[in-house]
């Protein structure tokens, strides 16, 4: 029997550790993928100390143990199952860590993200019995997954690049509600963490036209302003409330877009962000505009109904992207309108997965790009 290596959490709170466990074999339906590069995010320390558990006293969002993680892997195409028809062994690919039951009403009318027993495969998720299905996340050489979850990577598009795909995905999803294009202004709060700079780098790409940003580290917003001066403004925000009314920072996003307030606003605050600061945020909004949230903030919102209605605001959640969202991210990519070049990769050996997750609080806001490599030696 043929054997590969594996990165294993045996225990919530405890190092992963490296297992030659059988190499998985594809069903009908799914391929194998040499996994090439797989991204960490950074939430993932607090998953695999079991943050939720301790959190919502439910073990049953997590993978049963040992569990392989790794969100984001990419590679190259090792098997296919004897059903699939469009994908070829050796194609470079993403593998969109979505799954869902596939047979719901919500599956059956295309909308998988609205499945509810979604569940990220390499991550946690609403069900144990698509966990055991797909157990295998991208910290390991070899992964199985459906072949509807491949998104093609151009040539000119590298694994590690491909391997920010996730927080991409994210973002576009939330800014496609927001209708981001041309002739639209977007405030981003938080443009300089990982998922608000994905956020700054795809409205760039979508054309939109004035893009405001929020964030702490006045050095970071320098260095996403110069992404494109004449289109990225950004507010230096400072600790706790603004102090003055009318707030300075509502007052500058409204003076940045003729005095209307901007068209929308994308929230990717982090984990432990007041709810006053997305409050700021959504204070910038024309009448009619719309706020898409896909950051973390967990304070509940001191939000005005009155407010929302009489200004005809809108306001929704937002939760990862469709496989076919991700084909339109790599067209972008490999077309070069959504610049990836400007990551920085940071890239690991499998061996060193444990060092690589907890060394994530060192980096340089969104452009760091963590990466694990199972095809490297240490
Ligand atoms: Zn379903």
């Amino acid at each position: 029997m043929s054997t590969m290596i594996a990165a294993r959490l045996h225990a919530f709170g405890a190092p992963m550790t490296l297992d030659r466990i059988p190499m998985p074999e594809p069903r009908p339906g799914d391929v194998l993928v040499e996994v090439k590069a797989c991204g960490i995010v950074p939430n993932l320390a607090r998953v695999v100390s079991n943050f939720f558990g301790t959190q919502t006293p439910d073990l049953k969002a997590m993978p049963p143990l040992p569990a392989i993680f790794g969100l984001d892997p990419t590679g190259v195409v090792a098997k296919v199952g004897d059903q699939v028809r469009s994908i070829r062994v050796g194609e470079r690919v993403y593998v969109n860590p979505a799954r869902c039951c596939g047979s719901c009403r919500m599956c059956r009318s295309g909308q998988v993200l609205d499945c509810p027993n979604f569940t990220f495969q390499g991550y946690f998720g609403r069900s144990q019995e698509i966990m055991r299905a797909y157990p295998y996340g991208g910290f390991a050489q070899f992964i199985t997954a459906p072949a509807s979850a491949l998104v093609k990577l151009p040539d000119n598009v590298s694994f590690e690049a491909a391997a920010r795909l996730g927080y991409f995905g994210t973002a576009y999803a939330a800014m496609k509600k927001l209708g981001v294009g041309p002739g639209q202004s977007l405030l981003v709060n938080g443009i300089s963490g990982t998922l608000g700079l994905c956020a700054a780098l795809l409205a760039l790409a979508m054309g939109a036209t004035k893009i405001l940003g929020t964030g702490r580290n006045a050095a970071l917003l320098d260095r996403v302003k110069a992404l494109a001066p004449e289109r990225i403004d950004v507010f230096a925000m400072a600790d706790g409330p603004s102090g003055s009314q009318p707030d300075p920072f509502v007052a500058w996003a409204k003076a940045a877009t003729d005095g209307y307030g901007v068209d929308g606003m994308i929230d990717c605050l982090p984990p432990g962000a007041p709810a006053s600061a997305m409050m700021r945020a959504l204070q910038t909004l024309r009448r009619g505009g719309r706020a898409v949230n896909v950051g973390a903030v967990m304070e509940v919102l001191p939000l005005n109904a009155f407010w929302l209605m009489t200004n005809r605001i809108g306001l929704q959640g937002s939760v990862w992207f469709t496989t076919g969202e991700g084909e339109e991210m790599a067209a972008m990519a490999g077309a070069g309108t959504l610049d990836l070049p400007v990551l920085k990769h940071r890239v690991s050996p499998l061996s060193q997965v444990n060092e690589a997750i907890a060394g994530m609080a060192d980096r340089d806001g969104g452009f760091t790009n963590f990466v694990v490599d199972p095809t490297r030696a240490d």
